[in-house]
C-alpha cells in the first residue's frame, strides 16, 4: 500500500499502473478519515469489484459551515492507514488541505435544489463543500467507480446527480447504513457522544425503525409517518430534532405535509431525520427503492 500526498505524485502513480494493465478498473472511496466498518464495507466493495482500490482521507474544510466542528473533527490517520493496509488497500490519497484548496482558490460546484433541502436548510453551504471536493477527487484519481453510503442518503443522490449532469464517466455506488448492534448507524462523529447521550440518540434509528413496520404493514400517507417520527423522537429531553422528513428519493421533493396529504411512492422514497443530542449533529434514514 502506498500513502501519496501530491496530486501529482497520485496522478503519475494512478497513470502508471494504467499503462502497465494493473488497473483495468479503479475503484475509489472518498472519506473523512476516523474510520469504522461503514467506510470499510465500502472499502471491502470497492476491492472485491476493481484491480485498484484508492481510498482518500480528507477533512475538507469546504463542507463545513462556520459554526460547526471543522477544527475538533476528529483525526486518527495511524490507526486508518493500518485498517486500510490490513483490507488490501492498494493507494491512500492524503493530502493537506492547501493542495486542495490553495491559497486563492475559487471554483465551486453546486447542484441546485437538492443541496438546499433537508440538511442543506441547516446547512445551506455543506453539499456545494462536498461536490466541489468529490469532483476534483473525482478529476485527480479518474475511478471508474466510486463508493458512498447511504447513511448520507442525500450525498449519494447529490453525488449521482452531478456525475449525470457533468457527464461524468464513473458508475456510483451507494450501499447499506453499516450499524452498531444497538441500532445506531456508524458515524465518526459518535465519538462526541456520552453515554447518557448515546443513550438518547437510540430513539433515532428506533423511530426509523417503527416508521419502516408501519410502511410493511401498509401505511402510506407521508404526513403520519413524519408525525410519527417525530412523537418518538420528542420523547427524549436530550434531543432535539433538527427535521423529520419524507420526500422523492431521486429530487429529494418533500411529500405534502398536510395529514391526510399525500402517498409515498414504494420504489422512490426517502425517510430521513436529523437531530442534535448536545454538541453532536447525527442524521439517519431508510430508503424505499435504490439510489
Ligand atoms: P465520511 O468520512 O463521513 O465523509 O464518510 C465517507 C463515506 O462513508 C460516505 O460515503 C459515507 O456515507 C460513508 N459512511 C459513513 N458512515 C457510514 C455507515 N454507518 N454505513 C455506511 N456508510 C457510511
Amino acid at each position: 500500500m502506498k500513502m501519496i500526498k501530491t496530486i501529482p505524485e497520485i496522478q503519475a502513480e494512478i497513470r502508471k499502473q494504467r499503462e502497465q494493465g494493473q488497473a483495468r478498473t479503479i475503484g475509489f472511496v472518498p472519506t473523512m478519515g476516523a474510520l469504522h466498518q461503514g467506510h470499510l464495507s465500502l472499502v471491502q466493495a470497492c476491492r472485491e469489484e476493481n484491480d485498484v482500490t484508492v481510498v482518500s482521507i480528507f477533512v475538507n474544510p469546504a463542507q463545513f459551515g462556520p459554526n460547526e466542528d471543522f477544527e475538533k473533527y476528529p483525526r486518527d490517520f495511524q490507526t486508518d492507514e493500518s485498517m486500510l493496509k490490513e483490507l488490501g488497500v492498494d493507494l491512500i490519497f492524503y493530502p493537506a488541505k492547501d493542495e486542495i484548496y490553495p491559497p486563492g482558490y475559487s471554483t465551486y460546484v453546486e447542484v441546485e435544489k437538492l443541496g438546499q433541502v433537508l440538511c442543506g436548510k441547516s446547512r445551506p453551504t455543506h453539499f456545494k463543500g462536498v461536490a466541489t471536493v468529490v469532483l476534483k477527487l473525482f478529476n485527480i484519481i479518474k475511478p471508474d467507480r466510486a463508493y458512498f453510503g447511504r447513511k448520507d442518503a442525500q450525498q449519494a443522490v447529490i453525488i449521482k446527480r452531478m456525475a449525470a449532469e457533468l457527464n461524468l464517466d464513473v458508475t456510483i455506488k451507494a450501499l447499506p447504513i453499516v450499524r452498531d448492534p444497538d441500532g445506531l448507524a456508524l458515524s465518526s462523529r459518535n465519538v462526541y457522544l456520552s453515554p447518557a447521550e448515546r443513550g438518547a440518540a437510540l430513539h433515532l434509528p428506533r423511530a426509523l425503525m417503527r416508521a419502516q413496520e408501519r410502511i410493511q404493514a401498509g401505511l402510506k400517507d407521508a404526513a403520519e409517518i413524519k408525525a410519527g417520527i417525530e412523537t418518538e423522537l420528542r420523547k427524549s429531553p436530550l434531543l432535539t430534532v433538527d427535521y423529520v422528513e419524507v420526500a422523492t428519493l431521486d429530487g429529494l421533493e418533500p411529500f405534502p405535509g398536510s395529514p391526510g396529504g399525500q402517498l409515498i411512492a414504494s420504489n422512490n422514497t426517502l425517510v430521513a431525520a436529523a437531530v442534535k443530542v448536545g454538541k453532536t449533529r447525527l442524521i439517519d434514514n431508510f430508503i424505499l427503492g435504490e439510489i
